[in-house]
């Protein structure tokens, strides 16, 4: 038997047992060695029920009498007199009546669960019990908790489980020998061994550390390796030419903040050097990327050189194409626009425009990608709103230059340090820290529900005075769950009655595109007062004029999306206001709480971190790709740990294939988050 070997040579797994594990995705037996546990059960300190006190607690003890009943539609009550040789007492679960038929034997079982004070009596808690006789007599009783499968019971897993001891005991170790010294790691067959075997807590502990590390340092190496590939290109070199950079800024209407300034230097100086630059600029919502992007853009086409711009969404595509037009057209760079709504002969003459490169900008969506598109001489690439693209779609569009191009990937999603350094290890940053001059905070508030008329007479306030505001809804149509808000009821609601003198428009995903573009042109040009829309605006949609945003069951919504949604507003001199309506007038969560304290996305970003893991930030695709087994892409400080050591091997220049299983996942990482 090895690694491969079919889990039908393991001793006790027939045809049946082997296809329910095939089922969950374990074929083999090296990957029922990697079925780490989710979670443990620790019986190793067991109380008798004479000296029970409340808390957690485990006892050893048999089931005297059992039985359920319901209580109310949805709720089956089971109870259970439990007896050791020290007394009894009462166990109580709610909707689990196979305690019933598991427990009716009378048999010794371990009972583990939240002693406490509930129905005016001491009792035990919905407690996990596992048969006595079923515990393995090797371990000191701290039982490995595993994703349940279906058709498989937990200690018929284990007991499989414990068939592979011997050859867990003999894994070769994958990580260089000197890190493991250095970081004073378990072993690797130690540390599987610890996950499944586990004799006390504390190793628990320092073979997941182990387990974490290793992944994180897998990811982190190739994100060096790939750094370090992307520095043996030779890509278009673009000079600093001054004038033109200095005529495009003299026309802008603002001034340049330091920020920016410094942002667009360091991305100029890239596009001097002769490997392709691989740059993200994060900024908090409206501190002015776009611009930083048309600088740079003027200067390429200056030297004959193309440049693409990627937004997410058709809305963001041609407004960034309008802004860009104004700002490009005077100094006679071209701009176009390549979305899925350009169609026909239109759409043929773009398409010759872009390969003979009378088109100097081309600003679009995914339509960029495709085959049919061919550019002439692409010199520079922006991502915007870089999160919601997958590493994919990136990297098709760098392929359409014969030289890789300049990268430069845009985001208002702050990547707290942590993330930045694992995921995108192989891009330099750049970071606008600072907002155009004048700008005022954003007032946030959270909203009850029921004061909705007061929240009317504050918005109608702003649109007297000229501005206008968003009322952002979850859903697009009507629904029965009227708590639930949806644009088009909204939309209705407001036009017949409160805001019955404003001019009120409609916008969601499943209007044509060229509707949307009429009522987004409206809303921009100010010939509208409200806009009720779903999310669609929630990126990067610029109307300074916008000072409020009312979000309709606000806590339907993540913190970042909440964020995103909020930098509608604040965007000119004017105050800007955004209102957090609730469900319910219950309690609003801790996500609102943030929200309303805060205006600073990367303080935001931690928190998200902390409340709902990094999938959520980094995008879910690719994270879910990497899909790490142990490591939590929040760790701080093993992620420092692993990186210190990705560098030093690097650095060190040892042949990676010396260890063929860390080559392996390594350029694994490597094809999943390369940008070439
Ligand atoms: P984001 O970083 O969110 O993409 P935008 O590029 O959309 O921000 O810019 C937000 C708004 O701020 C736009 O209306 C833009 O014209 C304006 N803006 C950008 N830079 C400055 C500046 N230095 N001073 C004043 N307004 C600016
Ligand atoms: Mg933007």
């Amino acid at each position: 038997m090895n690694l491969v070997s079919s889990l039908k040579k393991i001793k006790g797994v027939g045809l049946k047992t082997a296809e329910q594990f095939t089922l969950a995705g374990i074929r083999t037996v090296g990957d029922l060695i990697d079925f780490l546990p989710r979670t443990y059960e620790d019986f190793s300190h067991i109380t008798t029920i004479a000296n029970i006190a409340p808390g957690k607690a485990t006892i050893l003890a048999r089931c005297e009498k059992i039985a359920t009943r319901p209580v109310r539609r949805g709720l089956r009550i089971t109870t259970a007199t439990l007896v050791d040789s020290t007394g009894k007492l009462q166990a109580v679960w709610f909707n689990q009546p196979y305690r019933e038929t598991q427990l009716k034997s009378g048999e010794e079982f371990y009972f583990s669960g939240e002693f406490e004070f509930n129905y005016n009596r001491y009792q035990l808690t919905n407690p996990s019990a596992e048969l006595v006789k079923d515990m393995p007599v090797q371990t000191d009783r701290i039982l490995p908790v595993y994703r349940s499968i279906k058709g498989l019971k937990t200690p018929l897993v284990r007991k499989i489980l414990s068939e592979l001891r011997p050859l867990i005991t003999m894994l070769s170790e994958t990580l260089p020998s000197n890190i493991i010294k250095d970081e004073n790691l378990m072993s690797r067959s130690q540390a599987v061994l610890t996950m499944h075997f586990p004799e006390d807590m504390a190793d628990i502990e320092k073979a997941r550390d182990r387990l974490a590390f290793e992944e994180l340092f897998q990811l982190l190496l190739a994100s060096q390796l790939n750094r370090q590939e992307n520095a043996k290109l030779t890509g278009w070199h673009i000079p600093f030419e001054q004038p033109v950079v200095a005529n495009f800024v003299k026309q802008l209407p603002f001034e340049l903040t330091g920020a920016q300034r410094r942002a667009a230097w360091e991305i100029i100086q890239d596009l001097e050097r002769k490997t392709p630059m691989n740059r993200l600029l994060q900024g908090d919502v409206g501190s002015g990327k776009t611009v930083v992007a048309g600088l740079v853009a003027c200067q390429v086409a200056h030297f004959g050189f193309q440049t693409a711009i990627m937004a997410p969404t058709e809305i963001l595509a041609s407004q960034h194409a309008e802004t860009l037009s104004k700002l490009l057209q005077p100094l006679g760079v071209t701009v176009g626009l390549l979305t899925g709504s350009v169609k026909g002969t239109a759409r043929k003459t773009l398409y010759e425009q872009i390969a003979t490169g009378s088109v100097q900008v081309v600003v679009g969506t995914h339509a960029l990608i495709q085959d049919s598109v061919n550019f002439y001489k692409l010199g520079f690439v922006v991502i915007d709103e870089q999160h919601r693209f997958g590493v994919n779609q990136r990297q098709l569009l760098l392929a359409k230059s014969e030289h890789m191009p300049h990268m430069l990937a845009m985001t208002a999603t702050p990547i707290p340090r942590s993330l930045a350094l694992t995921v995108y290890g192989e891009l330099d940053i750049s970071i606008l820290n600072e907002l155009p001059k004048g700008r005022k905070p954003i007032q946030t508030k959270i909203w009850s529900p029921n004061s909705r008329a007061q929240l009317y007479e504050k918005i109608d306030v702003e649109l007297v005075a000229g501005r206008q505001a968003y009322v952002i809804c979850s859903l697009i149509e009507e629904n029965l769950e009227n708590e639930i808000k949806s644009v088009q009821a909204e939309y209705k609601k407001l036009q017949n009655s409160v805001f019955k003198h404003r001019r009120i428009g409609l916008l969601h995903g499943k209007l044509k595109s060229d509707e949307k573009d009429v009522v987004m042109g409206q809303f921009s040009r100010g010939e509208l007062d409200i806009l009720v829309s779903t999310t669609v605006v929630e990126v990067g949609v610029d109307v300074p004029n916008a000072t409020v945003v009312m979000i309709e069951n606000a806590d339907r919504f993540g913190l970042s999306q909440l964020h995103q949604l909020r930098g509608r507003v604040g965007r000119s001199v004017h105050q800007s206001y955004c209102y957090l309506v609730t469900s319910t007038s219950a309690k609003p969560t801790e996500r609102l709480r943030h929200l309303e304290k805060s205006n600073d996305g990367f303080y935001l970003a931690e928190v998200d971190l902390k409340l709902r893991g990094p999938g959520e930030i980094y995008g879910r695709a690719q994270h879910g790709a990497l899909n790490l087994q142990i490591a939590t892409l929040a760790d701080t400080k093993l992620i420092a740990r692993a990186q210190k050591q990705a560098k030093s091997f690097v650095a060190s220049g040892v042949d990676m294939l010396q260890y063929k299983q860390l080559a392996t996942q390594v350029q694994y990482y490597q094809r999943l988050t390369t940008l070439n």
